[in-house]
């Protein structure tokens, strides 16, 4: 994970309010520790770190030590992997003169080797992190054979290494000069006006430029004011154009919310509505990513489909196996990648692959596919991140157009997702006979109804009858909450639990109703609530039959059900009312109450909602 930003200008700028500003949009992807090292215009370079939240690293800068204006400066916001989170392995790591200074998101597998060797040779380490090799290394390169050449030195050191990287490096004896290079971890260039910047993300250099360069694989970029050159590992130049960004910088701020996550929430039935935009129109589906595939022959063959994600995209996954094993009648597996890489999984041309991952570098999910492809897979990614590195593994990527999304926790792009996956399978059951013409505008006027629909839970949850925040302060002083549902309120049920875990930290777990009496209804007593998947379905009435043995034991009940089900009263103690909708969409509107409920839980419970403990949001590390 971890967050960096560069940034290469004019003499006299203002390079630390730019760093950090930068940095503040990237703490989302980790926040064990902040630093930035600022080359002034006397030449000095001045390196600042602080473990902690970036807030500790402003705190500590601005009591006196405020860094000069300079042309250079690079930053970091860390989520650990190698070394504790304290002062001494936060980034930036300088070499042993001081002169070179490094940032980096990803590990460095061979790092222990590296380090012995660069012992041997007598370099003096001061952190226990795998990025300290980095700058070593560049020492070696820089003063030895790279004869002071920044970008010949960083590439020469990084054909030793192995892992995954996005580095930004700079040296006090070039001023106007920043290099950045990435494999397996995102970077990205912004290009301005006599200025350049570099970043993990977008949102983090919005407020400057709209034009960026998305960076390859393999790829180093040397920065300066004037220019951007790229070349590969090897040497090769690239030429490539940017792209413009034409988000809203507003779609990465606040705009009046207390939090990220309650206004990516209420963003849904916008993001639902971009991800239908183009596809669903007139009782007509329009995948022309799929129509391409169905043309070269790679969707000829299908005899199963596995689906790789992690976290929520896992549940996203997990939904779309119902339905689309019945819309197509073809086996789909959902796999957790983390599982899935090192299972030798069968895999063949007849296996479709969909791998799902909002930030397009999950690395779990990443060499799953890798190795998916080399057997022969076609690959379909459903990602949020536009030229993202999943985007580069697959035979058609399908964007889910949610707008950035900050908050740690996935909400809307966890809808957009859902909804992807209901028209690849009904795109895939079309494709194969089994789903008539008017079964398949039936279907669409249906999906077509549920951003209004979703608007309806949120006007509700905001009017003067909500009863989810009042509920959720009651439920804030519990230790653990249990989630049921069957068929596609299984999976809901698993997301309601994640969502709950992620921000309050509430012990929460989710089952198939039907499994909790094997064992687990154990846990169950008048101090342990129980969330019920109860929403229209063919399983409603064996739900129901599971919630009674549940309140059998004393436990409270809260169940999400169907608007106009009186019948659910006698069996809840308390209800969340969603509308009516076809069993296979049920998710996206049974989660959203469960979205707010986790929410207004953690803000109860105090919970740093937007930057849970222990978490970041993409996920770059095996
Ligand atoms: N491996 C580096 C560290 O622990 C970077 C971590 C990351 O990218 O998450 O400092």
């Amino acid at each position: 994970m971890c967050g960096i930003i560069g940034y290469v200008g004019p003499q006299g700028t203002d390079v630390t309010s730019i760093l950090l500003d930068g940095l503040g949009k990237l703490e989302y992807r980790g926040y064990d520790s902040a630093g930035i090292a600022v080359l002034t215009s006397t030449g000095h370079l001045e390196l600042h770190r602080r473990a902690g939240k970036i807030a500790n690293l402003v705190a500590t800068i601005a009591d006196g030590a405020y860094p000069h204006p300079g042309p250079l400066g690079i930053g970091h916001t860390r989520w650990a992997t190698h070394g504790r989170p304290n002062d001494e392995n936060a980034h930036p790591h300088p070499d042993c003169t001081g002169l070179l200074t490094v940032v980096h998101n990803g590990i460095i597998e061979n790092y222990a080797e590296l380090r012995q060797e660069m012992e041997d040779i007598g370099h003096i380490f001061r952190s226990e992190t795998d990025t300290e090799v980095l700058a070593h290394l560049i020492e070696h390169t820089y003063f030895g054979e790279a004869q002071h050449d920044l970008t010949l030195a960083v590439r020469m050191a990084l054909k030793r290494v192995t892992g995954s990287y996005a580095i930004a490096v700079v040296s006090g004896e070039h001023p106007d000069e920043l290099v950045g290079a990435r494999l397996n971890g995102p970077l990205i260039v912004g290009l301005g006006e006599h200025e350049q910047f570099l970043a993990s993300d977008i949102p983090a250099i919005l407020k400057h430029t709209r034009q960026i360069i998305i960076l390859d694989e393999g790829e180093i970029a040397t920065l300066r004011p004037d220019s951007v050159s790229i070349i590969t590992l090897d040497g090769t130049r690239v030429e490539r154009d940017p792209i413009l960004i034409d988000w809203d910088a507003e779609a990465a701020e606040k705009n009046g919310y207390p939090h990220f996550v309650l206004k990516e929430i209420f963003e849904q039935p916008e993001a639902l509505r971009r991800s239908l935009l183009g596809r669903v129109s007139n009782g007509h589906l329009y995948l022309p990513e799929l129509a391409q595939m169905q043309q070269n022959g790679l969707l000829d063959n299908i005899q199963r489909i596995v689906i790789v994600a992690c976290g929520t995209s896992y549940h996203t996954g997990m939904i779309a196996k119902y339905v689309i094993d019945q819309w197509a009648r073809i086996p789909v597996e959902a796999i957790t990648a983390a599982e899935f890489r090192y299972s030798d999984p069968i895999l063949d041309s007849g296996t479709l692959c969909i791998a799902i991952t909002q930030s397009g570098e999950t690395a779990d999910t990443l060499v799953g596919i890798r190795q998916a492809r080399e057997r022969g897979a076609p690959v379909i990614a459903i990602t949020n991140v536009v030229s993202s590195a999943i985007t580069r593994l697959s035979d058609a990527v399908l964007y889910l157009q949610a707008g950035p999304e900050i908050g740690v926790v996935a909400t809307k792009t966890f809808v957009s997702s859902v909804n992807v996956l209901y028209m690849l399978g009904l795109y895939l059951g079309r494709m194969r006979g089994r789903i008539k013409v008017d079964q398949l505008q039936e279907m669409l006027a249906a999906l077509e109804r549920l951003p209004n629909q979703i608007q309806h839970i949120l006007d509700r949850a905001s009017g003067p009858h909500d009863t989810i925040e009042k509920l959720a302060q009651e439920f804030s002083k519990v230790s653990s909450i249990m989630f049921i549902g069957r068929g596609v309120g299984f999976p809901t049920a698993l997301e309601g639990a994640l969502k709950l875990k992620e921000i309050s930290y509430i012990h929460a777990e989710g089952f198939p109703a039907g499994e909790l009496k094997h064992g687990s209804i154990a846990l169950l007593d008048s101090e342990t609530p129980l969330i019920g998947i109860a929403t229209s379905s063919h399983v409603y009435e064996k739900v129901v039959s599971n919630i009674q043995e549940v309140r059998a034991r004393d436990a409270r009940v809260l169940v999400v059900a169907t608007e106009g089900d009186e019948k659910i009263r006698k069996h809840a103690d308390d209800i969340f009312y969603v509308p009516d909708t076809l069993e296979a969409f049920s998710p996206l509107l049974a989660t959203i109450p469960l979205q707010l409920f986790a929410y207004h839980v953690a803000v109860a419970r105090g919970c740093n909602v937007d930057q849970p403990r222990n978490l970041a949001k993409s996920v770059t590390v095996e």
